[in-house]
């Protein structure tokens, strides 16, 4: 049986909810990662294989990490936050500004 719904999209797991849940509430608490830290994983994904990219941004989406197209896992928005990581480890969760 394939891990895709019937719709075709990822299905929502529990550990997905958890993973938004951390990365929302690292957001909310600690602000935006610093500039830097948002630039090197902006590189990092706009060089990466599995970037899907969107005209409605100037990144686009994650192809691997299965959080959809919703406008909450664009990479304009999941870039800033702090508790969140690249699934091929080539970044990694960090601080936000007011941590
Ligand atoms: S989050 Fe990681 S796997 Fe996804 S596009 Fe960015 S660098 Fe690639």
């Amino acid at each position: 049986m394939s891990d895709k719904s019937i719709n075709g999209r990822d299905p929502i797991t529990p550990s997905k909810v958890a993973s938004y849940l951390k990365a929302k509430v690292s957001h909310v608490v600690q602000g935006d990662v610093p500039p830097h830290v948002f630039q090197d994983r902006k590189d990092s994904c706009l060089s990466c294989s599995f970037l899907v990219v969107d005209k409605a941004d100037e990144i686009g989406f994650c192809g691997k990490c299965g959080c959809g197209r919703a406008d909450g896992a664009r990479l304009t928005n999941k870039l800033k936050m702090p508790k969140v990581s690249c699934p091929e480890g080539r970044w990694q969760e960090s601080k936000g500004q007011k941590a």
